[in-house]
């Protein structure tokens, strides 16, 4: 992927993410993949909503800056998932409010009420709580990487995909599940024949 297209891409996911209140002011990380050693990561301490391309940090796989600015103190999970999934293009890390909320009372998200929820999400496992930025963070991330979105405990959540549309989708579903897990109270799962089913899809 070309550096240019790639710096306007990812500004436009942040600007998504935030008009969708994915995200609230400086929260949250968002990176995308240009080839196998150079990562495109929104820089440190900004609103995601005011994103211009070139306030964007090109970073190299062990972490390296290799351009102006200040890369997100959690790029080092961004690139545990890179370094572990072939697959993995681009990483979105946020705090929306009902994946939060769960997070905070250290309630798993249910992924398998709705079909969506099992085709977009599969298993979503939950890490324990740590410092943002920390090593033990990188690697409670990277224990539970080849899972599509995961939940931080009292802190947010994570997704990954082959595109950035596709880990864009995985966030905004997975709110969604959050929202609806909450409005729906104590549910049972679809019927465990049905997931398999649409596992295999
Ligand atoms: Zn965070």
């Amino acid at each position: 992927m070309n550096e240019r297209y790639a710096r306007q891409e990812l500004v436009k996911i942040c600007k998504l993410l935030y008009d969708r209140q994915l995200t609230v002011s400086a929260g949250g990380n968002m990176s995308v993949k240009i080839n196998d050693s150079e990562i495109l990561i929104t820089p440190s301490g900004r609103n995601k909503g005011m994103l211009e391309p070139e306030d964007l940090v090109l970073i190299d796989s062990k972490g390296k800056v290799l351009s102006e600015g200040k890369p997100s103190i959690e790029h080092k999970f961004h690139l545990a998932l890179y370094n572990m999934n072939f697959d993995t293009r681009a990483v979105v890390h946020c705090h929306p409010l009902h994946c939060v909320t769960l997070a905070v009372k250290g309630e798993k998200i249910k992924s398998n009420i709705t079909p969506e929820g099992v085709l977009l999400l599969g298993d979503v496992p939950m890490i324990g709580y740590f410092t943002p930025g920390s090593k033990k963070l990188v690697e409670a991330v990277a224990a539970v990487g080849d899972h599509k979105a995961i939940l931080m405990e009292r802190h947010g959540a994570i997704t990954q995909g082959r595109t950035l549309e596709e880990a864009y989708n995985r966030m905004e579903e997975l709110e969604f599940q959050a929202r609806l897990q909450l409005l729906c109270g104590d549910v049972e799962d679809l019927p465990k024949r049905e997931i398999t089913k649409l596992s295999k899809m």
